[in-house]
């Protein structure tokens, strides 16, 4: 997630324009190093996912994470983030009403809660960026649709990486996936490119207009990032200068991707492996791929 330059007005206009110089293809090799990037955030939003249940502190969420950074030598793209202060954890985790930037810390995790995590690892100066959404024990039905729907707009989104496509096929994907559902799409933080830092350009917001903005070439990379709210799409900013919430307290739910426009398809770098990581049990990847969205115990 990232703050939009512009939260007002054609966003995609100026940003197919001014930024596009800004814009790193990569090469295979270096998609090779963001694949191992994701490879690992995938595996530490899977332990972080492994420690979700009633009792649980967001910081054992955290630690959980962490471990995984450590065991595999990666680096953390968000501890130390710059903001008001210097981003305190390697992860993020956000509570019901809270959308992103949650600081993990003694809060304990509650039935029904909905619980989003964020990591981003880093290999050889590459970052792989993903999230996801998780029900602890039994979520309302609202919850549930919320996070059902957050998924389909992030595969919405994932659907248009491809060369020739434009920044605002994937805007208007998830805008209208969201809308289609009732629900509002977070307008003052974007899905943005990514590589060597984690926020690079092109920014893309959540909600655009199909055929407008930057087209995408191959070797591009974005992390797309629906962040959307089951009330109005209005957030604040929590005491602690970090954490962003809705505005009127309804529910919120994130998930994310890096992918790489190829000429071959969208390529996820940010999926599970699960045939190197996990013999057997929970499939991180199907989750990411809609098939299914549970809540653990
Ligand atoms: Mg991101
Ligand atoms: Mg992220």
């Amino acid at each position: 997630m990232i703050r939009s330059r512009q939260a007002r007005g054609d966003a995609q206009e100026v940003l197919g324009t001014a930024l596009r110089r800004g814009v790193v293809v990569k090469s295979e090799r270096e998609l090779a190093l963001m694949r191992e990037a994701g490879r690992i955030t995938a595996l530490a939003l899977d332990a972080a996912r492994r420690v979700i249940r009633p009792g649980a502190t967001t910081a054992d969420v955290d630690a959980a994470a962490a471990e995984i950074l450590r065991k595999y030598g990666a680096g953390s793209a968000f501890k130390g983030y710059p903001g008001a202060y210097p981003y305190p954890a390697v992860t993020t985790v956000s509570v019901n009403d809270e959308l992103v930037h949650g600081i993990p810390g003694s809060r304990r995790l509650c039935g029904g809660d909905i619980v989003s995590v964020d990591c981003g690892a880093v290999v050889e100066g590459f970052v792989g960026d993903a999230a996801f959404t998780w029900g602890v024990g039994e979520v309302s039905a609202e919850a549930k649709r919320l996070m059902e729907v957050t998924l389909a707009a992030l595969w919405a989104a994932i659907e248009q990486m491809r060369p020739g496509k434009r920044t605002g096929d994937i805007s208007a994907a998830m805008q209208t996936t969201v809308e289609r559902a009732g629900f509002n799409v977070v307008r003052e933080y974007t899905s943005h490119g990514i590589g060597r830092r984690m926020h690079e350009d092109p920014l893309v917001p959540n909600y655009g207009v199909a055929g407008r903005g930057m087209r995408l070439g191959a070797g591009m990379t974005i992390a797309l990032e629906p962040m959307v709210l089951a009330g109005g799409p209005e957030t604040r900013v929590l005491e602690d200068q970090w954490t962003v919430a809705s505005a009127d307290g309804r529910l919120t739910a994130h998930f994310e991707h890096t992918v790489a426009a190829t000429e071959s398809g969208p390529r996820l770098l940010t999926e599970f492996d699960a045939n190197l990581d996990e013999p057997a049990g929970f499939r991180y990847n199907d989750y990411f791929a809609g098939r299914r969205v549970a809540a653990s115990g």
